[in-house]
C-alpha cells in the first residue's frame, strides 16, 4: 500500500487528531501546521488541534487563520488542555522537525501518547523509531512543499489544487516562501510546480509577501542597520558574525522572532562561506545560535559539533550555554576558534 494511501485510512479511522511543530515556531512550522488543521477540519471534518510547544511570534501571528484560531493551542500557555488533547488523540502528525526534543516540554507527553503517530518533515536524521508513518525527504524545499505533495495525494484532493481550502493553499505557500527565503534558496523544480499550482488555484502571494517582508517594525529595520555597521564581525577564514547583546536587544525593543533573516545578510558578502547569528538571552541561560553556510560547508555539522543543535547541511540552529561561556566576549573568543577549526 502506497504510503499516501496509509496516511489516508489513519485519517478515516482516527477521531481526533492533533499537529505539533516544533517550538519558536517560524513560517513553515506554522504554515505546515495550519495547512494540516485546515485540510483536516474543512475537508475531512475532523476534531482537529494545531498545537504549538511555544507562542507564535507576533511578526508571524497572521498565519493564524480565523476560522481555525480556537483550534490552535500553545503548550507553554495552556498546557493543561493541551495534554489532555495529546492523551486522547488517536493520531498526532508531527511536522517540521525530525525528534521530539525539539518540542521542549511536549517531549515527554509527546512520547507518553498512546495515539498513532506520523511525522512529516524535511531535516536531516529523523528519530524513525517514534513513528508509525514516517515522510521524510531532504531534497525539498520545506515541510509545506512535502505536506502539498501528500495532500494531491488525497483521494479528496485528486491532484487539484483548487480542492485545498483557501487556508490550507494560503498556509503552504507561506511556508514554502519562508524555508526558501523568498525563493533564494532549496528551490526545486517540485517547488516552483507547487508554486505555479497554487496561485493558478487563486493564493494571493503579494498579499503573503506584505504580510512577510513588508510589515516590519521600524525598529527592526534600525536594529538590523546598527547590528551590520557596528557589530558585524568577520574571520580571516571567512566567517561572519554578529553577537546580540541584552543591552542592544532592550534598546531597540526587540520582540521575539523579529531577527528571523538577520543571518543571511552577511552570505552575501564575497569569500564568505558561513554565517553566525547569536542572541543572548540570560533568563534562558543561554546564546541562541542561528548558522548558514555556502555549499561546500555544512552549517549543520558546525551545528551538531560545536553548537549543541543541528538542522539542514546549509541551515543549521542551536545553543551556546552560559554555564559554558558565560558573556559575549567568552563567546566571541569560542566563535573564533570554531571559525579556524572549520575553515582554514
Ligand atoms: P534558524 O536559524 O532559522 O533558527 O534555524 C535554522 C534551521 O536549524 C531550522 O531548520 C531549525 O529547525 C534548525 N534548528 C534551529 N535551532 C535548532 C536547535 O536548537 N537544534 C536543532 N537540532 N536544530 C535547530
Ligand atoms: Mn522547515
Amino acid at each position: 500500500m502506497k504510503q499516501t494511501a496509509i496516511l489516508h485510512r489513519l485519517f478515516e479511522e482516527s477521531g481526533r487528531i492533533a499537529t505539533v511543530v516544533h517550538m519558536r515556531p517560524d513560517g513553515d512550522a506554522m504554515g505546515s501546521g495550519m495547512a494540516m488543521l485546515s485540510f483536516l477540519t474543512e475537508t475531512l471534518g475532523k476534531d482537529a488541534w494545531l498545537i504549538l510547544p511555544t507562542d507564535i511570534p507576533e511578526s508571524l501571528t497572521f498565519t493564524v487563520k480565523p476560522g481555525l484560531a480556537s483550534r490552535v493551542l500553545v503548550f507553554s500557555k495552556e498546557r493543561s488542555r493541551a495534554e489532555e488533547i495529546l492523551r486522547s488523540a488517536d493520531l498526532i502528525v508531527c511536522q517540521d522537525f525530525p525528534s521530539f526534543h525539539r518540542t521542549e516540554d511536549m517531549e515527554g507527553p509527546l512520547t507518553a501518547s498512546q495515539a498513532k503517530k506520523v511525522l512529516i518533515d524535511h531535516h536531516l536524521n529523523p528519530d524513525t523509531a517514534s513513528f508509525d508513518l514516517v515522510f521524510s525527504k531532504t531534497d525539498i524545499s520545506s515541510a509545506s512543499e512535502l505536506l502539498y505533495w501528500i495532500l494531491m495525494e488525497m483521494p479528496e484532493i485528486g491532484g487539484d489544487a483548487s480542492k485545498l481550502p483557501s487556508a490550507c493553499a494560503a498556509s503552504l505557500l507561506t511556508g514554502m516562501t519562508t524555508d526558501t527565503n523568498n525563493f533564494a534558496n532549496s528551490v526545486y523544480p517540485s517547488t516552483l510546480q507547487m508554486a505555479s499550482e497554487l496561485i493558478s488555484a487563486g493564493v494571493d502571494r503579494d498579499g503573503i509577501l506584505t504580510e512577510l517582508y513588508n510589515s516590519y517594525r521600524e525598529n527592526r529595520v534600525r536594529l538590523m542597520g546598527y547590528l551590520l555597521d557596528r557589530k558585524l564581525r568577520i574571520t580571516p577564514e571567512g566567517m561572519a558574525y554578529i553577537i546580540l547583546d541584552e543591552e542592544t536587544k532592550g534598546r531597540f525593543g526587540m520582540q521575539e522572532g523579529e531577527t528571523e533573516g538577520f543571518v543571511n545578510i552577511p552570505l552575501s558578502i564575497k569569500d564568505v562561506r558561513l554565517s553566525g547569528f547569536f542572541t543572548e538571552d540570560r533568563e534562558k541561560g543561554h546564546f541562541r545560535v542561528s548558522l548558514r553556510s555556502r555549499r561546500g560547508t555544512s552549517a549543520n555539522s558546525i551545528a551538531e559539533a560545536r553548537f549543541n543543535g543541528g538542522g539542514h547541511e546549509l541551515a543549521a540552529g542551536g545553543k551556546v550555554f552560559m554555564k559554558d561561556i558565560p558573556d559575549a566576549a567568552g563567546l566571541e573568543e569560542y566563535v573564533r576558534k570554531v571559525s579556524v577549526e572549520f575553515l582554514k
